[in-house]
């Protein structure tokens, strides 16, 4: 155990915030703490942060930095070093973290923490970011759940109900001089050279007070239609939690603790088990990550290794860009790349459209996901890319290749939402905002629109490329 006197550090990581922040809460009841974030991106090359990660993490950090009254101290490099060194200057002999659940991070918090644990340091780490911990939740058989509807229903609702939330410590900061390594935000360089970061944080604010704010907004106005306008995307139906949820500036047990108290109401019932199933496959995610850790690359499907991807590098340009063509798909890759985030519906949607009409792998849009998602979570990033071609666990039917001209009309009726991405269709009227190749001359004058020139021409045909999927899928379930 650490003497009164010594300071305990406190790793923050993916849990930007300080209620219901378990190592934190610890940490402040055991004397006085010296908060820390340590930028080790340069050690994680394969998935570090995406652009639009990094520009959302810069504000967070400047957010619980102004929280903790300036005293959150930011190191860049190699973790354990700077541990260490730390440990030399202040005298701490505790350090405590909550756990993080990738592969990278669960290999090097293991490292950090037997060489800590070898130097005599006390070493602490909690659960602050998912409601069961992976390694709790088995089938009768001791396997880990395939199919998500059990893992959830028979698995967790079964399982200890999660925890309730700890509340913000009062928290006594140890002082120290600044060490040589410690460094300011600007110079951690988390925000990207060109002008499209502050594009993205224009249409968010970033801070736990924020995150909590939109809870309230969605359980009060949102929630109690959520089953049925979750899926249109042009409503604002949806709690837009996802990047808080990415870096902890709001808890799941806190989402799923309070969302419960505010639906006590008779008639949420449904709603709230639709919402707080969502909430469960981020669980799924994490879970299905954690016990296939090589998820991110290959396919759980292993038969899907020797499917017949096109690599055609213009092709995916076309589809980053929003210029396929198809108003809903286009509508979606630019909401993305303005706003950095994408409706879930509408997500399904432009990923079904890459890897089944225009046969690109899942790989290509899962990594440029990562890179313009202000949310890109390498756990919900894999498992719903996986999910959508159909080679992930409990994944879509190969067979359901979404029709982007029928889900438009169904989801998007009005096109508002189309209309809200992509200016140049404005004025067409709602009965060929989907298909405006349908249009006859005079309306697309009337409008404006000159395709080929004013928007692109579609870049594939429907019909030839589904069958194209189909038949690739078919010779694929013949292998042996
Ligand atoms: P709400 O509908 O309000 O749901 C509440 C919360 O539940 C979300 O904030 C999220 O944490 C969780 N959730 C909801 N749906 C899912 C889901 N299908 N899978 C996992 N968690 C879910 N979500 C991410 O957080 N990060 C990603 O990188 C990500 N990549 C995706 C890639 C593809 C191809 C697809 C189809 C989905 C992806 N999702 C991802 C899931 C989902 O689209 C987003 O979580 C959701 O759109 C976030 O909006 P919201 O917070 O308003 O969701």
């Amino acid at each position: 155990m650490s003497s009164f006197n010594s300071p305990v550090i406190v790793w923050f990581r993916q849990d930007l915030r300080l209620a219901d922040n378990p190592a934190l809460f610890f940490a402040g009841q055991k004397g006085t703490v010296i908060p820390i974030f340590i930028d080790d991106r340069a050690n994680n090359s394969e998935w570090s942060p995406g652009a639009a990660s990094c520009c959302w993490l810069h504000h967070s950090l400047d957010d619980l930095n102004h929280q903790l009254d300036g005293c959150l101290k930011l190191f860049q490099g190699e973790p354990l070093s700077i541990l260490i060194q730390l440990i030399k200057e202040t005298g701490a002999n505790t350090v405590v973290w909550n756990r993080c659940y990738t592969p990278h991070a669960i290999r090097r918090d293991t490292n950090i923490k037997e060489r800590l644990l070898a130097e005599g340091i006390e070493v602490a780490s909690f659960n602050g970011s998912l409601l069961w911990e992976p390694w709790e939740i088995y089938t009768k058989s001791g396997t880990p759940y395939k199919v998500f509807t059990p893992y959830y229903r028979k698995g967790c609702l079964n399982a200890k109900p999660p925890q309730t939330p700890v509340s913000k410590p009062k928290l006594q900061i140890h002082f120290s001089e600044d060490s040589g390594q410690q460094l300011a935000l600007d110079q951690l360089k988390l925000l990207p050279e060109h002008s499209w970061a502050n594009q993205i944080t224009d249409h968010w604010s970033i801070s736990e007070a924020s995150a909590w704010a939109l809870l309230h907004k969605f359980t009060e106005e949102r929630l109690k239609s959520y089953s049925q306008n979750r899926d249109f995307p042009a409503k604002q139906a949806t709690s837009s939690l996802s990047p808080y949820l990415r870096w902890g500036q709001i808890s799941p047990r806190q989402v799923w603790h309070y969302s419960q108290q505010q639906c006590s109401t008779p008639g949420l019932e449904h709603p709230l088990d639709t919402f707080l199933k969502e909430i469960a496959w981020r669980e799924f995610s994490y879970y299905q990550l954690y016990h296939s850790p090589s998820m991110t690359e290959e396919n759980l499907n292993q038969k899907f290794n020797r499917f017949p991807w096109r690599h055609h590098k213009e092709s995916c340009q076309t589809w980053q860009r929003g210029q396929t063509g198809f108003p809903i798909i286009d509508a979606g890759m630019r909401e993305l790349w303005q706003t950095g985030y994408m409706h879930n519906r509408v997500r399904m949607l432009v990923a079904s459209f890459l890897v089944k009409n225009q046969l690109q792998h899942w790989h290509n849009g899962a990594r440029w996901f990562w890179d313009t998602l202000v949310d890109a979570d390498l756990a919900s990033n894999s498992a719903s890319w996986q999910w959508v071609a159909g080679c992930g666990n409990d994944a879509a039917p190969y067979f359901r290749i979404f029709n982007p001209v029928v889900q438009g009309i169904k989801f998007d009726p009005q096109g508002e939402y189309v209309r809200r991405y992509i200016p140049e269709l404005n004025n067409l009227p709602d009965c060929y905002i989907h298909t405006p190749w349908d249009a006859p001359e005079s309306i697309l004058l009337d409008a404006q629109v000159t395709l080929g020139t004013t928007y692109p021409q579609p870049i594939l045909d429907l019909n030839t490329t589904r069958k194209r999927a189909l038949s690739a899928y078919t010779e694929l379930k013949k292998l042996p």
